[in-house]
């Protein structure tokens, strides 16, 4: 069993129902939620026109590696009306791993840890919510550590803490 990191984001529609939509089939098709962070909302990054995102991280105890997890997270966004325009338009639901595990992935199309971990507030604030004192594997700082580094200038805002 590995334990993963996924973070969740929805900037359009029912932005909250579709989140706990997203939850459910993780559920159902990836593994066990073990744990997840409270709603945080988020101005639009890369692009302020768009409306606020609601984040949200959760811990997915799985027996899917990586490359089986992101199809699988890339389904559930399928199945949750995402279509893909351009590269910062507004989203249904955007899932991303965050950590899978201890493991480093380079493939075209998969990179683990995610990249823009360290440079993203809306990432690491609620990822610290949940795995303060988790070591990033490359970087070889704890989230809290990186989180206390990071410049990101986004106001991240918790909304809920409805679990
Ligand atoms: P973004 O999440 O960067 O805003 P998308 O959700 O449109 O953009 O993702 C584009 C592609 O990013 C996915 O089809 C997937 O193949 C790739 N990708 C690479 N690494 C990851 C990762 N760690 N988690 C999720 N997707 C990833
Ligand atoms: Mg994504």
């Amino acid at each position: 069993m590995i334990r993963a990191y996924l973070l969740l984001g929805s900037n359009t529609g029912d932005r909250n129902l579709l989140m706990e939509a997203a939850r459910v089939r993780i559920g159902l098709l990836a593994g066990k939620i073990a744990a997840s962070s409270a709603l945080y909302e988020t101005a639009a990054w890369g692009n302020t026109e768009q409306p606020p995102f609601l984040n949200q991280v959760i811990a997915l105890d799985t027996t899917l590696d990586a490359r089986l997890l992101l199809t699988t997270i890339l389904s559930v966004e399928k199945s949750l009306g995402r279509i893909r325009t351009t590269q910062w338009a507004p989203r249904t639901i955007d899932i991303d791993i965050l950590l899978h595990g201890d493991a480093v992935i380079h493939e075209h199309d998969l990179t683990v840890p995610h990249p823009a971990l360290p440079d993203r507030r809306f990432a690491l604030t609620p990822l610290n919510e949940i795995a303060a004192d988790l070591r990033h594997p490359v970087l070889q700082k704890t989230i809290g550590e990186l989180l206390a580094e990071c410049v990101d200038t986004l106001s991240v805002t918790m909304v809920n803490d409805s679990r």
